[in-house]
């Protein structure tokens, strides 16, 4: 039955778009009604849910009764035929025989090609430190100047959530400001999608017009793009169409070209001849400064405490910092109290969890060494000031109640100590606790700190 299926579907939407889109459905188990289908990748399966699903049903159910409904899924390893491949002969026609319309008019630019930016997206909301000032300063200097020599095209590239489609954004928005630049802005999974649709609806010379006619091109997420072969191959002579024509390219990706092994040479060679900026991992300080301000722009108090807690606690991506102090400003707007440490723990919890790992003594050590600025090797060390005595028995203290280490395990790890020495240490702290606070809210926070 799904040989009729399909012949009925190749009847219904004709041979090309069959074999663009549904050719690569692979038949998967049927369970309680449901028929599985699997696809290849994630986009064909977008597309062919988007555009075929209901058709795909209505064909099964009245070709078997006991299909009720299919589902559509994507299962890796299944051969990958490139959508696009198969029409390279119908492509390649096009380009030689169309005479090039005219260009299309602004407007139907911005309108049909561009995906909007994201107006909170600008170079003011931007924080700038260490890590990222470089990549920082380059987008502001092709936001001012585009198209300068050295400067095109700008390759952005870095982690996950560090800032590179806010800078792509923050570049766009300045330089519409003025109205007299157009911008096209958008993914390369857009791309791709955007070019395989021309191909489908045989406008592919209209694509290249417009993509061509712009003042700006930028690319967001180029690494979508290894694998696909055609659409990589459209990028290039876009590419090269606009730098020769003086117009200014962005793209970001998330390693430098020479690190992304899966684009073909040429274009690898291409997008590293401008401006190649690195966006650093945050450091601490930038994402103290990060949620410093946006609890500012939020305008909700949040304890300097609060926000050391999560810089500490959510180190690798700022989307994520950012939504953690958004979930504590919204739960305190919501039950009208003020955010605080313990608030922060419930509130978090199940978001924190994803960063939790087994803590070592080695850490703790670390840590507490850090907060009362103190070497490292005073940890074990046979000195007994009070200013390095003291963060040392807080470190038992917190080996103690953090790990399942014994007294004489942590005693031996802090210079052979004896597990009485730990123990004096371990109620020594609980007393100070009690009678002071804010040495109580120091040991607090550690604690939560490094807390799995
Ligand atoms: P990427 O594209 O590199 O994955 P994004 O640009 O989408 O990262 O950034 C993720 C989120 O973090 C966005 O909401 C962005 O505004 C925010 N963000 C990242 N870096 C900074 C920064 N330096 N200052 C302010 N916000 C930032
Ligand atoms: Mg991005």
């Amino acid at each position: 039955s799904w040989h009729k299926v399909r012949s009925k579907l190749k009847n219904e939407v004709g041979e090309v778009e069959y074999r663009t889109w549904l050719r690569q459905i692979v038949l998967g188990p049927l369970e309680e009604g449901e028929l599985t289908l699997y696809l290849p990748t994630r986009f064909l399966r977008d597309w062919v849910r988007s555009q075929y699903e209901e058709r795909l049903q209505t064909l099964w159910r009245s070709e078997r009764n006991d299909v009720e409904g299919v589902e559509l899924q994507v299962k890796r390893g299944l051969p990958e035929i490139s959508p696009a491949e198969d029409l390279e002969e119908e492509l390649n026609a096009d380009t030689e025989s169309s005479t090039a319309p005219s260009a299309s008019p602004l407007n139907e630019i911005k309108n049909d090609l561009a995906v909007p930016l994201d107006p909170r997206f600008t170079f003011d909301s931007f924080v700038v430190g260490k890590p990222n000032e470089f990549a920082y300063a380059c987008a502001r200097r092709v936001a001012e100047k585009p198209s300068s020599p050295g400067f095109n095209p700008l390759f952005l590239y870095g982690g996950v959530g560090l800032g590179k489609t806010h800078l792509m954004h923050a570049i766009g928005s300045e330089l519409t400001k003025t109205g007299h630049v157009s911008v096209a802005y958008m993914s390369a999974e857009k791309f791709m999608y955007r070019f395989i649709g021309a191909i489908r609806s045989q406008s592919t010379m209209e694509f290249k017009e417009q993509l061509r006619s712009v003042d700006v091109l930028m690319i967001d997420d180029l690494q979508f793009l290894i694998g696909k072969d055609n659409t990589q191959e459209e990028f290039f002579h876009t590419f090269n169409a606009l730098v020769d024509a003086g117009r200014q390219i962005i793209v970001s990706a998330d390693k430098s070209p020479s690190d992304l092994s899966g684009l073909e040479d040429r274009l690898r060679t291409r997008l590293g001849c401008g401006m190649v900026a690195d966006i650093h991992a945050t450091t601490f300080e930038l994402r103290i400064s990060i949620l410093e301000a946006k609890a500012k722009a939020s305008g909700t108090h949040v304890p300097e405490k609060v926000l050391e807690y999560l810089a500490h606690k959510i180190t690798t991506n700022v989307r994520e910092l950012e939504g953690a102090l958004n979930r504590l400003i919204a739960h305190a707007d919501l039950v009208g109290r003020p955010v605080t440490l313990d608030t922060t723990q419930d509130v978090l919890k199940d978001m924190l969890k994803a960063h939790d790992r087994r803590v070592t003594i080695e850490e703790i050590q670390r840590k507490v060494a850090e907060h009362w600025n103190i070497r490292l090797t005073d940890m074990s060390s046979a000195r007994r000031a009070r200013a390095v005595a003291r963060p040392r028995q807080v470190a038992m203290f917190l080996a103690k109640q953090l790990t399942s280490r014994s007294l004489p395990e942590i005693g031996r790890k802090f210079g052979n100590r004896d597990h009485t020495t730990v123990m004096h240490a371990v109620s020594r702290v609980a007393e100070l606790m009690e009678q002071d606070t804010s040495f109580a809210e120091d040991v607090e926070l550690l604690r939560r700190m490094l807390e799995g």
